[in-house]
């Protein structure tokens, strides 16, 4: 039996349109999360790019964050993309005061870390588990992750670009995590990716 999952987008902020259609594109059913009731009727939830102090003030006022932490601590499948990724990491560098993250991921994260060379640009990155084919991967003001803990799997690194060889992707059980904006390049092997992963743990529970 196939299922279809129906995977969340946090539209607090950031480019939520781009990754529902990139979600639909891989198959995805697709409900914009703004309110602990949508987060409850979710299988799995993408939390965009965008600028992760806004997001976290943010969820602060519409009181997300705790409910985030409490489905991400019991398994809900969560992808996150620059600003994402940094809401997604235990730790952060460069935050703003008193910054919090919703975390789950044992890695450290600086954020604008390419930013201090170059705002945006773009780099081959090869993704293990998503193919032969190096991603063409596009960085704004992005983060990159300066260190991981043993659980943390390592996806990608920038192949090419300012700082290569810097951690760009990674995965740890059932959250994954982009310094890169995948949902604006038209080749959906991340999104893909994710959907696959969320359908196998609705299938699993
Ligand atoms: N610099 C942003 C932040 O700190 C991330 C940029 C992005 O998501 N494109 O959240």
């Amino acid at each position: 039996m196939t299922t279809v999952p129906t995977i969340g987008v946090l539209a607090l902020q950031g480019d939520v349109r781009e990754h529902v259609r990139a979600l639909e594109a891989a198959g995805a059913r697709t409900l914009t999360v703004r309110r602990p009731e949508e987060l409850e009727r979710v299988d799995g939830l993408v939390l965009p790019g965008g600028e992760s102090t806004t997001m976290w003030r943010l969820a602060r006022s519409f009181d997300l964050l705790d409910p985030l932490r409490k489905r991400i601590e019991a398994g809900m499948p969560a992808y996150g993309s620059c600003a994402g990724m940094i809401m997604l990491a235990d730790r952060i560098r460069d935050g703003a005061a008193g910054q919090e993250t919703c975390g789950g991921i044992d890695m450290t994260v600086r954020r604008n870390a390419f930013g201090r060379q170059v705002d945006s640009f773009e780099a081959r990155v090869p993704l293990t588990g998503m193919g032969d084919t190096p991603y063409h991967a596009v960085f704004i003001r992005a983060p990159w992750v300066e260190s991981v803990g043993e659980a943390v799997e390592v996806l990608g690194r920038a192949e090419s670009g300012p700082n290569a060889g810097r951690i760009v992707a990674v995965r740890q059980g059932r959250l994954m995590a982009t310094s890169f904006h995948p949902e604006l390049t038209g080749d959906f092997r991340v999104h893909h990716y994710f959907a696959d992963l969320v359908r196998r743990t609705t299938e699993e529970e």
